[in-house]
């Protein structure tokens, strides 16, 4: 499966519902890379700067440094967060699955208009271990800056300012969006499996993840 949306949609934040509710393996670009950076390995340092100014890192880093973790938890189905993030990437995932002799089941669209989007990223925490975000207003830890089932110290993105987010929001409308009509039209293809599932996500965690869980249930296929 493949969550797709702008920044601050509640990728995360789904993925991990979905991990619980599926026990299926959760892969985010975003930790992953944010993972490398911390230690301090040449795809790590390579990539800081792309990540700092809210630009997309360049896919030959993406690749390599995603491949690894997606034939390791192939097997047993797994909620890609953050990736792909353009159609060169896209291809690439569609390239490595056919070598598997897989396919993607969904690809869950989070739509947020961009005004809640930095509301909800300008007030955001994560507990940089487990990627669970976080917001100082909605949805506060019940210790202020600890996370809940660590009690370690929660931390601001350095990407979560507003100026990287002007960023970020333009790079999905440029590349990211036309994802969505690719994977429209792979859903349409003949004997095609893929879905791909709209789901507003504008509204609160709780109420998203039902309406997730109802929109992936054997009986809405
Ligand atoms: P995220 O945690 O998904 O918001 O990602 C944070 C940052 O990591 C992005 O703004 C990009 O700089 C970088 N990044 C994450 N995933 C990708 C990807 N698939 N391709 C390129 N850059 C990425």
């Amino acid at each position: 499966m493949v969550l797709l949306g702008p920044p601050g949609c509640g990728k995360g934040t789904q993925a991990e519902f979905l991990e619980g509710q599926f026990g299926l393996v959760h892969l985010s670009t975003g930790d992953l890379l944010r993972d490398a950076l911390a230690r301090g390995t040449a795809a790590g340092i390579q990539a800081k700067e792309f990540m700092a100014k809210g630009l997309l890192v360049p896919d030959s880093i993406v690749l390599e440094i995603v491949s690894e973790s997606i034939k390791s938890s192939i097997r047993g189905g797994f909620i890609l967060d953050g990736f792909p993030r353009n159609l060169n990437q896209a291809k690439a995932l569609d390239a490595l699955l056919a070598e598997n002799n897989l396919a993607l089941t969904h690809v869950v669209l989070l739509e947020v208009p961009a005004q809640v989007l930095k509301k909800r990223i300008c007030g955001r925490l994560v507990h940089p271990a487990s990627g669970r975000s976080y917001h100082t207003g909605f949805c506060p830890p019940r210790i202020p800056n600890r996370d809940d089932v660590t009690g370690e110290e929660l931390v601001r993105r350095p990407d979560d300012t507003e100026e990287a987010l002007e960023k970020r929001l333009g790079v999905y409308e440029s590349q990211t969006r036309p994802l969505i009509e690719h994977y429209s039209l792979t859903s349409q293809a003949k004997k095609s499996k893929l879905r791909l599932v709209r789901i507003d996500a504008s509204l609160g965690p709780q109420e998203v993840s039902k309406r997730l869980a109802a929109a992936l249930s054997p009986s809405s296929q």
